[in-house]
């Protein structure tokens, strides 16, 4: 590829997607009937491929949907009755909860973004506590301790956690959450297009209980159907099976994640207070390993400067818009494209 895609989401493909397209179309894959014996073996072996590479556990449940998006609706039309907490220090998490408030009650709980989740604030009437994992938007995270606590203070709720930007570069616990969902065009390195979402079996009993099959995308129906290996509609095969390949050539979680924490760890040192750059966020325990966000004075300037390069950088987000810039920290991406893009900032910048 001539452009080097630092965007946190759609970002960098998998270097192989091209060989597995053509193998999809040799083999037949992009014209599979989805009730086929063939489908079926597709998805059971996509999801298996899921739980190994992943950390899956081999009782929670694995859907398809169409973007992580569609997650906040479902989980409301789907799983909530009355209410929902939701936690969230940044856009992706308030968009969650103003999606969220049209459909029934919400608790909102959004917290500062130098800030720890306030877990003893939990609202013991909400039915699902929402947290979004990986704010994209400010590049902070919610570490697994964090959502520890209100698993084992609050073993009766159901907890939904947003990971779009981390499912498939960091290692999820997901024995501490019930729903977890993602898109594919982030960590998972994939054309976008998908979303996944993975459900504990409280999660399923839940969404057996509350029966909710109005719509073309209720739960109880989705899970009626994957309980199967099949689909309600006709699904995003290609999507399904680029999925299978690349995690199928994945070397697992705990090996991504060793490779991209050493990378975010490069990153926070070389833009501590470098040359106008600077994370985000001070606390090293609330930035995130896959998306880097940086302040600096001219970040517009920054962005436009690389992409005279080719290089391709994430602007600022939401209220983060015109004082920070952001890096995609995704598996997909190489060594050799972030020496390229070190080469830029050594030209242009750190000239010390
Ligand atoms: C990108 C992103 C979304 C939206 O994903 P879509 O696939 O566009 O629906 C939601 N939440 C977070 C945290 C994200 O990073």
């Amino acid at each position: 590829m001539k452009i080097l895609n630092f965007y946190p989401g759609p970002s960098r493909v998998y270097p192989n997607i091209t060989e597995y397209i053509y193998e999809a179309y040799m083999e037949g894959i992009m014209s599979i009937n989805h009730r086929s014996d063939a489908f079926m073996e597709l998805m059971a072996d996509t999801k298996a491929e899921l739980r190994t590479k992943l950390l899956i556990p081999a009782d929670y449940q694995i859907i398809f949907l169409s973007s992580a998006t569609e997650s906040w609706e479902v989980i409301s039309q789907s799983l909530v009755q009355k209410k929902s907490q939701h936690f969230y220090n940044g856009s992706f998490g308030e968009k969650w909860m103003i999606t969220a408030a049209q459909f029934h009650e919400v608790t909102d709980s959004p917290f500062i973004i130098e800030g720890k989740l306030p877990t003893e604030l939990v609202d013991s009437e909400a039915e699902v506590i929402c947290i979004t994992q990986n704010e994209t938007s400010n590049g902070t995270q919610v570490d697994m301790d964090t959502i520890a606590k209100i698993r084992s203070n609050h073993s009766d709720k159901l907890i939904a956690l947003d990971v779009t930007s981390s499912l498939g570069g960091v290692k999820l616990d997901f024995s501490l959450g019930d729903i977890w969902y993602a898109s594919v065009q982030k960590c998972l390195g994939l054309p976008a297009g998908m979303g996944l979402m993975v459900l504990s079996p409280a999660s399923q009993n839940r969404i057996k209980e509350v029966n909710e099959r109005q719509h073309y995308n209720s739960l109880a129906n989705i899970l009626d159907h994957a309980e199967k290996n099949q689909t309600q509609y006709t699904p995003n095969v290609l999507g399904i099976y680029l999925l299978n390949r690349t995690q199928k050539k994945s070397k697992g979680i705990e090996v991504i994640e060793k490779k991209l924490s050493k990378r975010a760890k490069f990153y926070y040192e070389v833009f501590s207070d470098c040359d106008g750059f600077k994370p985000l966020v001070n606390d090293s325990a609330l930035r995130s390993k896959t998306v880097i966000a940086l302040t600096h004075p001219k970040p517009h300037k920054v962005i436009k400067e690389a992409e005279s390069k080719n290089i391709v950088l994430g602007k600022g987000y939401g209220p983060w818009k015109e004082s920070t810039m952001r890096i995609a920290n995704f598996p997909a991406i190489r060594t050799k494209e972030i020496e390229k893009l070190f080469k830029f900032f050594n030209q242009k910048y750190f000239k010390s």
